[in-house]
């Protein structure tokens, strides 16, 4: 039996600071692990039972058999397009114990984008859950791919196509996952997870963010992005917790599951909080021990929201991305309200430059620069042309694509490099617009762009959702943000639109926003 309690850190030749505990060589030795642990306690919920961690592990290896009956050997990718649910965390374990790559598809996107992705990945399987026959098969049309049903509630697979396998040698370097990221710009691409980034990021989403083996976890983000397999599935796994699984947000559901199964834990992008507290009303939800969420910056006023009415609850925002197998900081306590404007400092096992924009130098103290980060959570590559490439230079520092800066310590991001606004001479941060609009009564949501103007180059645009029942003139908000910002961050331009277009990860698409909004508005004056 191995201890997974994580106390101190230690300095390890590289440098870095890495967690002083046993754990893990691979996601196959944590499952076992867990199942000798926990065997009779329960492991995972969805909308049709509940499984034992030793039930769990049954329907692992029956998947496992099948995966190995239809010629599936080490190295082989498998992708996976399938809601949350118990037959595709148990599919994601069986692809590990035959040593292949699972490849987790986004059902949110078209078939044809899956085709793409599936090209890139050219996966000897597709698995293809419940509900979701019609695209699995439009994506797999000109592909080598092999089908494969989902045939009942829990297998993929009849016994009777089952065969004998043995799990090949698993190490930190092994590829478990390729992750189409969730691709706010561009075209997505195949990040390479291995076993070790993997069991990493899972020590952290444990032992820092304070999760316990008697934690009931809900999962309502999709189970194919890195937030709901390696920051919420794995660590389920990990501490042989309980995983309550919801296929497809929404906010009633969750608040339901919530309350019936006593959840303590969850993670959520914030636009999913400002519905769950809407949902949730005046009872709050009185279980929950820990609130956390990322993925998008957390306004402030829905945390003081939030605080009000989830008091009892941690609060934890964690930042990171595909590339770095979810967390590089980490927000948590008193500091999650008290410098809430912040994602936190960087792990234990994380470094961190700001780089500056426009030369390889490291920027002065508390001045903006790009995000680069180094650590054994950072993926072991992309994967181009059927192998892996890799996402760092040979030093092991990646670049993030976000502005940030420090102040006392606390990572404040500022915008994405590519959102920027360069308004004349001036940049402009779209989070410190965006962070005053929320500020004003009637938004519910915001964003925050660039349009290009024959003057200045750009001009910020801004797009806002009302809350239900308010409203708000676009004149109205910019007299509003003219009292919280400099007279050239105020947007020129204020949409009032239904929804904002956002990713499968609760991220708003801004190239979209660009598209909708941009040449409309480039003639003005
Ligand atoms: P993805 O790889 O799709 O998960 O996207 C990662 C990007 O999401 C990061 O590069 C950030 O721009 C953004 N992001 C992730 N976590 C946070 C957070 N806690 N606060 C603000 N933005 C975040």
């Amino acid at each position: 039996m191995r201890s997974h309690p994580v106390v101190g850190t230690r300095e390890s030749p590289d440098g870095l600071l890495r967690y002083d505990v046993e754990v893990p060589l691979n996601l196959v030795d944590m499952l076992d692990d867990t199942v000798r642990r926990h065997a009779d306690s329960r492991a995972f919920v969805d909308g049709d039972g509940d499984v034992t961690w030793s039930e769990f592990a049954e329907i692992v290896e029956a998947t496992a058999r099948g995966l190995a009956g239809h010629g599936v050997r080490a190295g082989d990718r498998v992708a996976v397009v399938a809601g949350n649910g118990i037959p595709l965390t148990a599919a994601y374990w069986a692809i590990w114990k035959v040593g292949a790559i699972a490849v987790p598809l986004n059902h949110r996107l078209t078939s044809d984008d899956l085709a793409r992705q599936l090209e890139a990945a050219s996966p000897r399987l597709l698995l293809v859950g419940r509900g979701k026959e019609e695209l699995g098969r439009a994506a797999a049309v000109g592909s080598e791919s092999t089908v494969v049903l989902q045939e009942d509630d829990e297998f993929f697979f009849s016994s009777s196509d089952g065969a004998g396998y043995s799990t090949p040698p698993l190490g930190e370097f092994t590829p478990a996952a390729i992750l189409f990221t969730s691709g706010t710009t561009g075209r997505a691409k195949g990040v390479v997870i291995s076993h070790g980034n993997a069991v990493q990021n899972s020590v952290t989403c444990t032992s820092v963010i304070g999760r316990r083996s008697d934690d009931t976890e809900l999962i309502m983000v999709p189970q194919f992005n890195v937030t709901g397999l390696c920051s919420q599935t794995i660590p389920i796994v990990h501490l042989g917790m309980t995983g309550v699984l919801l296929d497809g947000f929404s906010a009633d559901r969750a608040v339901d599951l919530a309350r019936t199964h006593g959840v303590t834990s969850t993670v959520g992008a914030p636009t999913m909080w400002w519905r769950i507290l809407e949902s949730a009303g005046a009872e709050g939800l009185p279980g929950l021990r820990l609130a956390l969420y990322g993925g998008a910056p957390m306004p402030t006023a829905l945390l003081d929201r939030m605080t009000t009415a989830l008091g009892s609850a941690t609060f934890g925002n964690g930042y990171g991305m595909t590339e770095t197998c979810s967390m590089v900081t980490y927000l948590g306590g008193e500091d999650a309200v008290r410098h809430s404007e912040s994602v936190g400092a960087p792990l234990p096992i994380t470094q961190m430059r700001l780089l500056d924009l426009s030369s390889p130098d490291e920027v002065e103290s508390g001045q903006v620069g790009e995000v680069t980060v180094r650590g054994p959570q950072v993926a072991i590559g992309y994967w181009v042309n059927g192998d892996v490439s890799p996402l760092t230079g040979s030093d092991g520092w990646v670049r993030t694509g976000d502005v940030a800066r420090v102040i006392d310590g606390f990572v404040v991001l500022a915008d994405r490099v590519k959102d920027v606004i360069k308004r004349g001479g001036e940049s402009i941060f779209s989070i410190e617009v965006e962070e005053a609009l929320y500020q004003h009564p009637a938004i519910l949501e915001a964003a925050v762009i660039g349009v290009p103007d024959d003057v200045y180059g750009e001009r910020v645009l801004a797009a806002v959702v009302v809350k239900p029942g308010a409203e708000a003139e676009a004149g109205d908000i910019q007299a509003f943000c003219r009292s919280r910002l400099a007279p050239f961050k105020v947007p020129s331009f204020v949409e009032v639109v239904d929804e904002l277009p956002r990713n499968a990860g609760g991220k708003v698409v801004k190239a979209r926003l660009k598209e909708m909004f941009s040449s409309s508005r480039s003639a003005r004056p």
